[in-house]
């Protein structure tokens, strides 16, 4: 077993109402247990101008899956709930990124962890403070301090 975290975002449809789909989804994944989950956040969007606001959240998983089983399983879980893989960066309904699983280091076409951006994106690190304080994020220090010397991105409550 290992300690995942995974990053939802969207900004189509109902952002709110696939986080909070996507979660249950991932709640009964086999050999996978939900242990913790952040609230929902309203952030600005990255990439191409005029998109809508993004509702993001992280979620901490417990899980006995393979890695590329994982993904396999995040990819089902977007292109379920209305995900068509578009522009780099536009708006989409859901996008599951894996953060961390466990301690493993990983470059190859499919999967890359600890995800690339995780140490650079304020929209990722917040949530991810809320539900892991303390936690050590590879080559970056503890959270907090990662996160305070963050420049500022636009945060708060989804409502
Ligand atoms: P970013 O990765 O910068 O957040 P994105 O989420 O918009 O960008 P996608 O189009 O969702 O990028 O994903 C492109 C590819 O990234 C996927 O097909 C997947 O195989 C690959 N990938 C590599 N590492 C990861 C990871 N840690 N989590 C999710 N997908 C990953
Ligand atoms: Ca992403
Ligand atoms: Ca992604």
């Amino acid at each position: 077993m290992a300690r995942a975290y995974v990053a939802l975002g969207g900004n189509l449809g109902d952002p709110a109402a696939q986080l909070e789909n996507a979660i249950a989804r991932l709640a009964q994944l086999a050999q996978t247990q939900l242990l913790r989950r952040s609230r929902l956040y309203r952030t600005a969007p990255l990439g191409p101008a005029g998109q809508p606001d993004y509702c993001n959240a992280v979620v901490a998983l417990e899980t006995g899956l393979p890695p590329v089983a994982l993904l396999d399983a995040l990819q089902l879980i977007e292109t379920q709930l209305g995900r068509v893989r578009g522009e780099h960066w536009g708006a989409r309904h859901l996008d599951l990124d894996l953060l961390l699983l466990g301690d493993l280091v990983c470059d190859n076409a499919r999967l890359r962890l600890p995800h690339p951006e995780l140490a650079h994106r304020r929209f990722v690190l917040q949530p991810l403070a809320e539900i892991a304080p303390g936690l050590e994020l590879p080559g970056h220090g503890a959270i907090e301090q990662r996160l305070a010397a963050l420049p500022p991105w636009e945060v708060r409550p989804w409502t």
